[in-house]
């Protein structure tokens, strides 16, 4: 039994692409046919993983968004090795000098974020190489993005080298579309966005239309009208609600919203397993007591692995589809469960962390709100060592 613990990994992630897929079908039938379908896979794939993650969507999809230039070096490096189409690939994030040379010659499309970007004109010139790029107009947010006041003077280093940019699309980001059920600050951006978007085809002299997107998942779920040429979808994709505010807005607003179905879970097999006596401590600080004789389970997983130490005495696993509760504090790497009830045989058991196992399911948000976090910041914290396997 022990040789079989340590041969297998302790603690994986498994990915359900049936799952994804899912969801992005369903996203696809509330979208409707004439909004293009962006998947964000920043964050490596926001935590699950993006070379398991990528291989399931890459075909459903009409783009994918990362913050950084490397993941599209990746994406594209197994598009060539797997000979499947190219898809539009859109880094967000800052590129340093040398990437943007290859995101150019890779037809990688780039974001250009505010007036910062007029160095890369001498990068361009210099290699001769022309950038695909999308504009990222700051509507509200005050993150990304060129300002209203400044626009034109700001945007003149891209008129001025009409050969070096081939401006594709214009983008923004909304600031508060999942924190609340009233979208009012969310319809100004997009007010702003209309007038922006405007005026940079006429300072840029551009009679075709441009590629705008400003929704993420959201504004796909609760705001149609931000539903413009295509949707950069995240969250949703993993079948994740980006928060109860949008789940119930969305049930107001759509009447039939898509089924959201979670794509991962974390589940470690224990390390040692041993009944303790009434009356024993458990773990650091002894903040725990049992009151009576317990069979407690050690985890290999602690707040090294991404499991957070604010679940110190309050979260549960499921072992056996039983709730189990974790005692005293998360360790580095370490967990200490009470598993009593979880009636197995034998001298080992495999808990899940997080996801969902027939009618039980403890789900990111769970975890999330006993760490006094948000579910986005639980899964993209999960340890980038521990193995990710793409399940059914
Ligand atoms: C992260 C991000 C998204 C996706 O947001 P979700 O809420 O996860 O759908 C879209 N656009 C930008 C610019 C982002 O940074």
């Amino acid at each position: 039994m022990q040789k079989q613990a340590q041969i297998k990994d302790s603690s994986w992630i498994e990915i359900s692409a049936s799952a994804l897929v899912k969801n992005i079908q369903n996203f696809k039938k509330t979208l409707g046919p004439s909004v293009r379908l962006g998947a964000v896979l920043k964050g490596d794939a926001y935590g699950h993983g993006l070379r398991q993650v990528c291989p399931v969507v890459h075909s459903y999809l009409d783009s994918i968004y990362l913050i950084s230039a490397k993941d599209a070096f990746w994406i594209r490096h197994w598009e060539k090795e797997n000979k499947k189409r190219a898809r539009r690939l859109v880094v967000m994030g800052v590129v340093s000098e040398s990437d943007v040379v290859w995101c150019a010659r890779d037809g990688i499309e780039v974001v250009m974020g505010g007036p910062e970007w007029k160095d890369v004109v001498k990068i361009l010139r210099r290699e001769n190489v022309r950038l695909k790029t999308h504009i990222h107009l700051d509507t509200g947010l005050s993150r990304e993005g060129f300002v209203q006041a400044t626009l034109a003077q700001d945007l003149a280093f891209i008129r001025a080298n009409s050969k070096l940019f081939d401006v594709v699309g214009v983008m923004s980001h909304f600031a508060n579309t999942e924190d609340v059920t009233e979208q009012a600050y969310a319809k100004t951006q997009l007010r702003n966005f209309a007038k922006m978007g405007a005026e940079v085809k006429k300072v840029l002299g551009l009679s075709r239309p441009l590629e705008e997107h400003i929704g993420a998942t959201a504004a796909a779920l609760v705001l149609p009208e931000s539903r413009l040429t295509t949707m950069r979808i995240g969250i949703g994709l993993y079948g994740i609600w980006p928060s109860t505010e949008a789940r119930i807005s969305a049930k107001l607003i759509l009447k039939k919203p898509p089924k959201l179905i979670p794509v991962l879970t974390w589940k470690c097999r224990s390390q040692t397993v041993k009944w303790i006596p009434k009356g024993s401590y458990v773990g650091y600080g002894c903040t725990h007591r049992c009151n009576q004789d317990t069979r407690i389970a050690v985890f290999p997983v602690g707040y090294y692995d991404g499991y957070p130490r604010l679940l110190s005495g309050k979260a549960h696993v499921l072992v056996n589809l039983k709730r189990c509760p974790v005692l005293g504090r998360v360790m580095m790497n370490h967990i200490i469960v009470d598993v009593t009830q979880a009636s197995f045989n034998g001298s080992d058991c495999e808990a899940v962390l997080l996801g969902e196992v027939e009618h039980e399911n403890l789900p990111a948000e769970l975890l999330a709100t006993w760490a006094q976090t948000i579910h986005y910041e639980i899964v993209t914290r999960l340890g980038s060592h521990l193995p990710r396997v793409v399940v059914d």
